[in-house]
Formats: structure tokens, C-alpha cells, sequence
């Protein structure tokens, strides 16, 4: 594996790619990589005829409270892990580089990017788009692999490439789970013991409204309570919100008609951790 971190370089190599006739497979990550981020890149390595793995904590996402300077980072593990899986390209890209002085320019998917995790993190939308964009035009990846963990972030960068006429077509993967259930995610490390055992709550509290749903419920308002119900049994939880979506708009439903995104996202503690389920309702 090749590791670049000048964007001249990264855009001279895929140029001679794209004229080798070379599919390109790119999965953006912030590193400190699990299986979720692995599952991405088994992926891009069956598709594309080369893998590039970007690896960037972007500035601009986290808004000034948020955990940008605690972030985890173990650039040294992330690199072996992803020798040893084969990846083509690590691309780590330095911050002066992608933001030098007198950046101004900036990536928005209007409302979208208002509702579900935008309430809570203003900005945070208009820093992925903006970065997901500048990591295309350096890289001109022909797949981009994002998980379903990230559901909304999925959702608007699908809606960014259709918009802007973007050549990438974005590849969504299933969410990959510890055993007992909680979604792999960077942030899980922040959890101490006790914590992380309350943490199984998001997926407990949507695996219980999968099963309403399988029963037949479809007022969303009930499912909704039954899963709030659960979460605030764990006095360590605080509901930062749960939703019960179209998936096609990301706006609220009253009644699940066909498929349904219910998400939700729960601080335990200062560590704000996010799940997703989708839903079937066959008519
Ligand atoms: P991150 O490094 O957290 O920005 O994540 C990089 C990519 O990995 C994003 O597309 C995430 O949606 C994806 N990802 C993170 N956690 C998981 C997971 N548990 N399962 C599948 N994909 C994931």
C-alpha cells in the first residue's frame, strides 16, 4: 500500500488511472478503523480495480463544542490494518491542505441537512458534503462506499451526486454490530464500562420496534413511545432525539406505509452515539 498525502500527488495517480482504464473504489473514513469501516473496503476491493482509502478528521464537520481535538486517531494501526486488507492507496491529506488560508468555499444539500442529526449539529451536513466533495475531485472515484450506520449522511451524499451531475455512484453497506448488538463506531471508545452497557439500548429499543412492526404496528407515535420508554428505563441515557421517517424525504410519519427509517440518537453521558433500523410494511 501506497501512502500519499500531497493532493498533487493523489490527483497525478488517479489521472494515470483513469487513462489505465482503472475503476476506482473510494471509502472516506476519520480512521481509528473497526469492521464497520473494513466491511467498506472488502467491498470497494471486489468492485473497483483500485481502492483508495482516505483518512482525514475533517475540521469543518465538528462544530467549536464538539470532539475534534479528542477525536481518536492511531494513524500507525489504521495503516496495518489496512496493508494487511490489501488497499491500494491511503490517502491522509493534512488539514492546511484541504483548508489553506482564504478557504471559503463550502458544499450544502438545503433542508436535508436541517433535520434528524442536523438539529442537533448545525454545520455538521455542510462539512461532510464539502469534504466528500473535495476528496472526489482529488481521487474522481468511479464507487464511493458509505455505511447505513450513517444513514443520513448516506442519504444527502446520494443526493449531492444527483444534483451536482457527480460520476461517483455512492454504495450504501449494511450496519456492522458487536455481538451483543451496539453498532462498531470510533466513538465506542470513549465509553467506559457501565457506559457501554447502557449503550445497548439504541439497538435493544430498535430491535423492539422492529418486532412491533413485524406484530403489525404502524402508527408511528406508538412505536416512537415504545422505544423513548426503553431508552429512559437507563437513567445514564438521554434521548437527544427518535424519529420515525419516510425514507425517501427523511420527513416524519404518522403511519409506516411501506419502508421507514427510524433513527434516533441517545447521549450516554457526553458520548452522543447514533442507530438506525429500516422498516418493511408490506400493504
Ligand atoms: P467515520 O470514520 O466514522 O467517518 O466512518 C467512515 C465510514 O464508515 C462512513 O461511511 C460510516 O458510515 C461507516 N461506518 C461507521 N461505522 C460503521 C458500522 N458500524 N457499520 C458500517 N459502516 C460504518
Amino acid at each position: 500500500m501506497k501512502t500519499i498525502a500531497g493532493i498533487a500527488e493523489m490527483k497525478a495517480i488517479t489521472g494515470e488511472l483513469k487513462s489505465a482504464g482503472k475503476s476506482i473504489g473510494l471509502v472516506p473514513t476519520m480512521g481509528f478503523l473497526h469492521e464497520g469501516h473494513l466491511s467498506l473496503v472488502r467491498e470497494s476491493l471486489r468492485r473497483a480495480d483500485v481502492t483508495v482509502v482516505s483518512l482525514f478528521v475533517n475540521p469543518t464537520q465538528f462544530a467549536p463544542n464538539e470532539d475534534f481535538e479528542d477525536y481518536p486517531r492511531d494513524r500507525v494501526r489504521d495503516s496495518q490494518i489496512l496493508d494487511a486488507e490489501g488497499v491500494d492507496y491511503l490517502f491522509a491529506p493534512v488539514n492546511e491542505e484541504m483548508y489553506p488560508d482564504g478557504y471559503h468555499t463550502c458544499v450544502e444539500v438545503q433542508e436535508l441537512q436541517d433535520r434528524l442529526c442536523g438539529r442537533t449539529r448545525p454545520g455538521h451536513f455542510r462539512g461532510v458534503c464539502t469534504v466528500v466533495t473535495k476528496l472526489f475531485n482529488i481521487v474522481r472515484p468511479d464507487f464511493a462506499f458509505f455505511g447505513q450506520k450513517d444513514a443520513q449522511q448516506a442519504f444527502i451524499l446520494k443526493r449531492m451526486v444527483r444534483d451536482l451531475n457527480m460520476d461517483t455512484t455512492i454504495e450504501v453497506l449494511p450496519t456492522v454490530r458487536d455481538a451483543d448488538g451496539l453498532a462498531l463506531s470510533s466513538r465506542n471508545t470513549y465509553l467506559d464500562s457501565e457506559q457501554r452497557k447502557v449503550a445497548l439500548v439504541l439497538s435493544a429499543s430498535l430491535k423492539r420496534a422492529l418486532e412491533m412492526v413485524e406484530k403489525g404496528e404502524k402508527d408511528a407515535a406508538v412505536i416512537s413511545r415504545g422505544i423513548r420508554e426503553q431508552i429512559l428505563s437507563q437513567p445514564l441515557a438521554r434521548i437527544d432525539y427518535v424519529e420515525i421517517v419516510d425514507i425517501d424525504t427523511l420527513l416524519p410519519l404518522k403511519k409506516i406505509t411501506h419502508r421507514a427509517l427510524i433513527a434516533l440518537a441517545v447521549f450516554i453521558g457526553k458520548v452522543r452515539l447514533i442507530d438506525n433500523v429500516i422498516v418493511e410494511v408490506q400493504e
